[in-house]
């Protein structure tokens, strides 16, 4: 019987993360900005809201850093997570390639989060904190939290985005299971949250709304610890369990990818899969076309420039030069995608602006169908999310069928579906169109990137 699940033991979870910024060519990463000097963040300024650790492995050059053996031992609860060759759907699909997919839905609470959700609350443990404090839109990052919290003996409060905390009640009891708080934002709790619903006590609120509510709450309480879920250099790193397992699991399929698939939302996943074979790459190894899937619906790598933005709405953080659609960008209400965010990881956009990868926009519609026929051939419900990757991967090995082709394609499926059956019934109800952002939404997002001299 050929293989389809290729596993590894425990003692193969990775003992090191990958920082690529240790092998990317031509100089080094622009660092992040304080938007009111406009000078590079200090150590000092980065250690109000980061423990000394993330603040290394936030700036640092080293091309490993050590895992501690805790967090690795909590990865072991679901690490290494498996990788499968997708036989049943290149089957469905009468495609020469050969699919494989990087299952991350295995993790307790069903996305990749957890892998840098872990150390943070570990880190911030160690850094004398009793609890963590965040903000989450669809509630995958709110979950994380919860969970990582809890294994550390920690309280965790979660501001959800009120218009999703309606729409996914399951994901709040999933963060209560784990005894977290989790706060309806715009909430009453802070004054950023009395001063929008003084002014629409209707409001839906927004990520950027309840990331200034996570950092208000964060600023007046030393106990806490504030988490990031994604764009941020340390939380790629985190991530880098995912590829440098799949490394291994693709010598155990005695195969190497042509090309790497994920999908991209603040860039974590992606990188996570990517970076451990583009850093082969770079090193002299095996070129590979690495994909990254957008949603039409917020094209920011696509449609974006390359700028020095805010990378939350309420524009109390740093400046980052990375791909940016202007920070208040919206996308539009009918998007069923949690990829929301109008920025990108510098480290992803840095790759991308190297032509190291190359991005590409999908529609929802067509991304949920992807979903279907991965699940009807594979049996995994993918989030809709990871139908961006499952979409672009199937396109590709479309094209290995109509070019005679056999290529290896690997994808990073970020997590399962199923908080997120809402979606999935819009989609056979037929309410779904493309959601394609259009060109004036787009103009008008970008006037609000902030003129800043190029550094
Ligand atoms: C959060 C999330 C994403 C998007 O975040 P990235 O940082 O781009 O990975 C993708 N898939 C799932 C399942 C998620 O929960």
């Amino acid at each position: 019987m050929p293989r389809t699940k290729f596993s590894l033991a425990e003692a193969d979870i990775p003992t090191h993360w990958y920082n690529i910024a240790a092998d990317l060519p031509g100089p080094p990463l622009a660092p992040a900005l304080n938007a009111d000097t406009g000078k590079p963040l200090t150590r000092d300024e980065m250690a109000h809201t980061m423990p000394e650790p993330l603040i290394e492995q936030e700036t640092g050059t080293d091309r490993t850093y050590e895992i501690p053996e805790q967090v690795r031992e909590l990865y072991a609860l679901w690490r290494p997570s498996p990788l499968f060759r997708a036989r049943r759907l290149e089957r469905a699909l009468d495609t020469p390639a050969r699919i494989y997919y990087k299952y991350e839905g295995v993790a307790p609470t069903g996305s990749h989060k957890p892998n840098t959700g872990i150390p943070q609350a570990y880190y911030n443990k160690l850094a004398g904190k009793t609890g963590l404090v965040t903000e989450t839109g669809a509630g995958q990052w709110g979950s994380a939290t919860a969970l990582s919290a809890s294994f550390f003996g920690m309280t965790a409060k979660i501001y959800m985005v009120k218009v999703s905390y309606r729409q996914k009640p399951y994901r709040r009891s999933l963060m209560e299971t784990y005894g977290a708080v989790c706060v309806p934002s715009p909430s009453p709790e802070t004054a950023v949250g009395r001063a929008v619903l003084a002014d629409d006590p209707d409001s839906p609120g927004s990520l950027g709304i309840a990331t200034s509510e996570a950092l208000e709450a964060f600023a007046r309480d030393p106990s806490l610890g504030y988490v990031l879920g994604s764009g941020a250099n340390h939380v790629l790193l985190h991530q880098t369990v995912i590829g440098q397992e799949a490394v291994r699991q693709l010598e155990l399929a005695d195969d190497y990818p042509d090309i790497v698939v994920g999908c991209a939302g603040g860039g974590s996943n992606l990188a996570g899969l990517a970076f451990p074979f583009m850093g082969a790459m770079l090193r002299g190894g095996t070129p590979v076309r690495v994909i990254a899937a957008e949603p039409a619906a917020c094209p920011t790598l696509t449609k974006g420039s390359v700028v020095y933005d805010y990378a939350d709405t309420g524009r109390l953080g740093p400046l980052f030069r990375m791909h940016s659609l202007g920070h208040a960008f919206v996308p539009p209400a009918v998007h069923a995608g949690g990829l929301r965010a109008h920025g990108m990881a510098p480290l992803v956009s840095r790759a991308v602006e190297d032509g190291l990868i190359e991005p590409v926009a999908v529609g929802q519609v067509r991304c949920l169908e992807a979903g279907v026929t991965f699940a009807r051939a594979e049996g995994v419900l993918p989030a809709p999310e990871s139908t961006h990757a499952v979409r672009v991967a199937i396109d590709e090995a479309m094209r290995c069928r109509e070019e005679g082709v056999s290529r290896a394609i690997v994808f990073g499926l970020s997590g399962h579906g199923h908080f997120d059956l809402a979606a999935y019934d819009s989609y056979f109800a037929g309410e779904l169109n493309e959601a394609e952002a259009d060109d004036e939404t787009l103009e008008r997002a970008a006037a609000s990137i902030p003129q800043v001299a190029a550094v």
